[in-house]
């Protein structure tokens, strides 16, 4: 079966559109590593399309911060005020999707889903000393995670080798074979605000047969977005990081 692996949408509706169209054809199903909102300026249609869209979703920090579970007060000033900009523009019909979206971790038949990591749903594993400790204890040999909003990942073999999984992709995306006997930890990079460096949309295709990760980045009509942040007077670095990818 061929899953396509969403993660961190944070209200980018023209984000998530692109996606789902650049992948349309290409998957069976479809899944969510969370942080569908936050940030951005579309949380009740981005929830709305990810309904329609979306078989498996499990929750992120912003889902938890911005539909009342948390209180957010680890976040930064600029995230908490686009928290609070949410907690008013939800629905409470939507407010409620958020709230009882399940925590990860969360298996389905050939990998196991997570937000930050196994251990914990709030971690970032960036590199190396989170991901190491990481894959020694996982039982899935394929975790997929978000949270970073880096695209890649990590693998480790029965030998103990360690490799960063490089995921600098060009325009037609990127297919990683997965090698029985190696744990991997895999990231589909953000759908809607991307921090490795590349501004366009991310996400990746998973087939559990032909056991390969394929990578997309695809451009998406940011300045539309950028438009809708400005008329909602969300706070001007988060609209600007946005074509800079960081
Ligand atoms: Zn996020």
């Amino acid at each position: 079966m061929r899953y396509l692996i969403l993660s961190d949408i944070h209200a980018n509706l023209e984000a998530l559109e692109k996606c789902l169209e650049v992948a349309q054809g290409k998957y069976e199903a479809a899944v969510c590593l969370g942080d569908i909102v936050g940030y951005g300026p579309d949380p009740n249609a981005v929830i709305d399309l990810v309904r329609q869209t979306v078989d498996t979703v499990i929750r992120g920090n912003h889902d938890k911060a911005c539909c009342g579970i948390t209180d957010a007060e680890d976040f930064n000033p600029m995230a908490l005020a686009a928290t609070f900009w949410t907690r008013k523009a939800l629905t409470p019909e939507h407010a409620h999707f958020l709230r009882q979206l399940p925590a990860g971790p969360l298996f389905l038949a050939s990998f196991e889903m997570v937000h930050g990591s196994i251990e914990n749903e709030d971690e970032y594993v960036i590199g190396p000393p989170e991901a190491i400790p990481a894959l020694q204890n996982q039982t899935a040999p394929v975790v997929l995670f978000g949270h970073t909003h880096y695209q890649g990942g990590f693998a480790l073999n029965n030998d103990g080798a360690f490799q960063s999984i490089p995921a600098r992709v060009g325009k037609d995306g990127h297919v990683f074979p997965l090698q029985d006997g190696t744990r991997y930890l895999i990231n589909p990079g953000s759908v809607g605000q991307p921090r490795d460096h590349d501004w366009r949309a991310a996400f990746a295709i998973f087939d559990d047969r032909d056991r390969q990760m394929e990578f997309f980045r695809t451009p998406y009509d940011l300045p539309t977005t950028q438009k809708k942040m400005m008329q909602a007077a969300l706070p001007e670095p988060l609209i600007r990081r946005l074509e800079v990818g960081r």
